[in-house]
């Protein structure tokens, strides 16, 4: 396999730690630089935890970092106006994004999409890098052909910034687009406490619990007469990701358009 250079945004994070992993341990990757607000100017042994990744350059600025490197890919696991700027830069510099970032709105992926449409490159973001969280969706967009009344309930650590998590919006959207529109719930239906029935989304509801000790999960509810359907999906720490960043790297390599979700890229 062609060797594949790498930037990673977000070193230090959760993700991104795992990510350094990833990239380490994989035969056909080469990580060629960072970018941590924090280091600029250093090399990434010389941060802690980092110590036996060598001849890594830090940068602080995402502009300099691909003005100096030579890059085939970024993978941003940062937050989402930081991630959004990071795409859009690298895809000025002819570098290929594949972004775990999530939080980016709808205008956000409109933006990259028109950049890689003029540009002929590749990109991929993708909420969920969980091969098994996306099997959970698209099990999910099956069974709402036959359920159309549906509660989905994601559940994260308490740290995460967005709500509902990028994952639930994308099971919404999935579903939306087979199922049969319903209203669901009671017509009369009145929240005594603000907030009590969740997010409304083309009538499903969507609902967000953050406590400490999770990671991530999700679970879709679906009911209908005398029966219920639960679809469920853990993950149980950040390596269950790293499978999923290793199919979008090695599949942006080849892609000249925008992708949105690591589904449109399985077969
Ligand atoms: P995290 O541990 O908080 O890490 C975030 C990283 O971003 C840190 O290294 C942080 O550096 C850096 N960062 C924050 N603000 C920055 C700024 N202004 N400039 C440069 N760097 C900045 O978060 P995480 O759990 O790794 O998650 C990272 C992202 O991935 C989130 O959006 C999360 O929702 C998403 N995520 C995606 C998946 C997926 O499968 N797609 C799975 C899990 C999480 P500092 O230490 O300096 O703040």
């Amino acid at each position: 396999m062609n060797l594949v250079k790498i930037i990673i945004a977000g070193p230090r994070g959760r993700m991104g730690s795992e990510a350094v992993k990833l990239v380490k341990n994989t035969d056909h990757f080469e990580l060629v630089a960072v970018v941590d607000r924090k280091f600029d100017g250093q090399m990434l042994s010389d941060v802690e935890g980092f110590q036996d990744i060598r001849n890594v350059p830090v940068y602080s600025d995402i502009e300099r970092c691909l003005e100096t490197v030579e890059a085939d890919v970024l993978i941003d696991l940062t937050t989402p106006e930081v991630g959004m700027h990071h795409a859009r830069t690298a895809l000025k510099f002819g570098v290929r994004p594949v972004v775990g970032t999530t939080g980016f709105s709808k205008v956000d992926l409109e933006e990259l999409q028109r950049t890689c449409e003029d540009k002929g490159l590749g990109c991929i973001i993708a909420p969920n890098f969980a091969l098994g969280a996306v099997l959970m969706m698209k099990f999910s967009q099956m069974a709402s052909k036959y359920f159309h009344d549906i509660e989905i309930i994601e559940l994260h650590h308490d740290q995460k910034l967005d709500a509902p998590s990028g994952t639930a919006v994308k099971t919404a959207e999935m579903i939306s687009a087979v199922r049969e529109q319903k209203l669901q719930g009671h017509p009369n239906e009145k929240e005594t406490i603000d907030g009590a029935r969740g997010a409304e989304f083309e009538g499903m509801r969507i609902h967000s619990v953050r406590l400490p000790g999770l990671v991530a999960h999700q679970q879709v509810l679906f009911g209908s007469d005398g029966q219920t359907l639960t679809i469920r999906h853990d993950s149980y720490n950040r390596a269950s990701f790293m499978s999923g960043v290793k199919i979008a790297v090695d599949t942006v390599m080849t892609a000249n358009q925008f992708v949105y979700g690591l589904e449109n890229i399985l077969e």
